[in-house]
């Protein structure tokens, strides 16, 4: 496990107590608030996950905003897209979330948004950054420290926002039996709430605000065998599961069968382009699935560089009208620009209404690719080395170099990327089945292979071998 405190673009993360402590994150919110001192607006809105540890760090980032001058307006328990919801209701200057998103309970993090409701992107992330590491902050004179108001109108908001964007009435008319598993994150309130609006019949796993996780909070298929069972077991037409901050969303079909999160963005986007044609934004790394259902409704897809914040720079730059990544993250600029699961959840909800179709049968008709990711261990000048081999090797094929290298074959893809937060390099291969897929995963490893050989990793000795994985599909 990694325990160094990673700041990077979508903010800072570490384990309590050791490295992301109290005043660390007093700092963190002192450089956020010299960040906004010129802004329009003097208020910050915030909010945490159900982590125990949040509350001190909440208070911790206040105090820090507090010394710059800035106005709180503290949200309570809410999910990381409620706080972007917020920050654009509330005409704030920016956004704090207190999360540690799929990150084990001993793990807590602090991420920023601006005023627009987004993930800070590359450049103001940046400065603030630099604020923090040379302590530059800009305090307040006694008589304007900033005031703290509570707000607890984010499920309203938020609820009233993805309402919006779907038929309430046709969903309701269907009286689906819907399992959500919460593992007890901030999402469970809120998503409980909107599915019974939705008139859902509503089985609520795992829905107590504890921060105490029921299981790894990850959503992913080895850690929700419990909301398979309880699918099953209650005959319910579909089970979802959200990350701690819900943002993320994987589903289970009416067998209790886990689908991936790669099937979450091609449902929602399935929906969206029967209503109408247009662009849709995804990272690099994201399912081919999404370009069937995009191409096949005239439509067009914006690959960018991995990372959120990227994602959500393409839809505005492109006016996209879903976008989103391959973890389960879908995102609609109509209600937040930020991964949201609720948004997933009315989405997902919508298409099954109006086509009458089960989760299993849909998934059959968009089909499917056998998916594999993995990592290993490589320092920078390796993840160079094998990228720029990478480049050759696949000369003839169609490169894209945005964020790594992605390779477009005819029966598939792959992407090698260095990793943001670790010395790992991240590879992600797609193709129509699993001897497909191995052609090029041999392909990587012979590159590999060369590289490593010519020189040991120095970095990291404790060097993973690659396997493969079971892929998504
Ligand atoms: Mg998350």
């Amino acid at each position: 496990m990694d325990e160094r405190l990673i700041i990077s673009i979508s903010g800072m993360r570490g384990i309590v107590g050791e490295n992301l402590t109290a005043s660390i994150a007093a700092d963190y919110g002192r450089a956020f608030g010299t960040f906004l001192k010129n802004s329009k607006s003097m208020s910050v809105c915030i909010g945490r996950d159900s982590r125990p540890s949040g509350r001190k760090l909440q208070s911790a980032v206040i105090e820090g905003l507090c010394d710059t001058g800035i106005n709180v307006i503290d949200l309570g328990i809410v999910t990381t897209p409620g706080v972007g919801v917020m920050v654009n209701h509330l005409q704030c200057a920016g956004g704090v979330v207190i999360t540690a998103s799929h990150n084990p309970i001993q793990y807590n993090g602090i991420k920023l948004l601006l005023g627009n409701g987004a993930a800070a992107p590359s450049e103001p992330a940046k400065q603030i950054k630099r604020y923090f590491l040379e302590k530059q902050f800009t305090f307040a004179v006694p008589a304007n420290r900033g005031k703290v108001t509570f707000n607890d109108q984010t499920d309203t908001v938020h609820i009233n926002r993805v309402l919006a964007i779907v038929n309430k009435n046709a969903i309701a008319a269907k009286k689906f039996k819907v399992v959500l598993d919460s593992v007890n994150g901030a999402g469970g309130r809120v998503g409980k709430k909107l599915l019974t609006e939705l008139g859902c019949q509503v089985v609520a796993l795992n829905n107590e605000q504890t921060g105490l996780f029921a299981h790894t909070p990850e959503p992913t298929s080895e850690n929700l065998t419990g909301l398979c069972k309880v699918v099953k077991a209650e005959k319910a037409q579909v089970g979802f599961a959200q990350d701690p901050d819900a943002d993320r969303l994987a589903i289970v079909n009416e067998n209790g069968t886990y689908i991936g999160e790669e099937y979450t963005l091609a449902l929602a986007a399935k929906y969206v382009f029967s209503q109408k044609s247009g662009r849709a934004a995804a990272n690099l790394s994201t399912s081919r699935m999404l370009d069937d259902i995009v191409e096949a409704a005239g439509g067009q897809v914006i690959r960018t560089a991995v990372g959120e914040a990227n994602v959500v720079a393409a839809m505005l730059e492109h006016n996209c009208i879903i976008g989103g990544e391959g973890n389960g993250g879908v995102i609609d600029l109509r209600v937040v620009p930020i991964r949201n699961s609720l948004v997933g959840i009315a989405l997902v909800l919508q298409l099954m209404a109006e086509t009458g179709k089960t989760i299993s049968r849909l998934v059959s008709e968009i089909g499917g690719y056998y998916m594999s990711k993995d990592k290993f261990s490589a320092d920078e000048l390796q993840a160079q080395q094998i990228l720029d081999s990478a480049k050759k090797v696949f000369a003839d094929a169609k490169l894209d170099t945005t964020d790594g290298c992605r390779i477009d074959f005819d029966d598939g893809w792959l992407h090698i990327r260095a990793s943001n937060t670790e010395p790992v390099m991240r590879i992600i291969v797609e193709a129509k089945d699993q001897p497909a897929a191995q052609k090029y995963i041999d392909a990587v490893l012979n590159i590999r292979k060369e590289i490593m050989c010519c020189r040991p990793p120095t970095a990291d000795k404790s060097c993973t071998p690659y396997k493969t994985g079971p892929g998504d599909k």
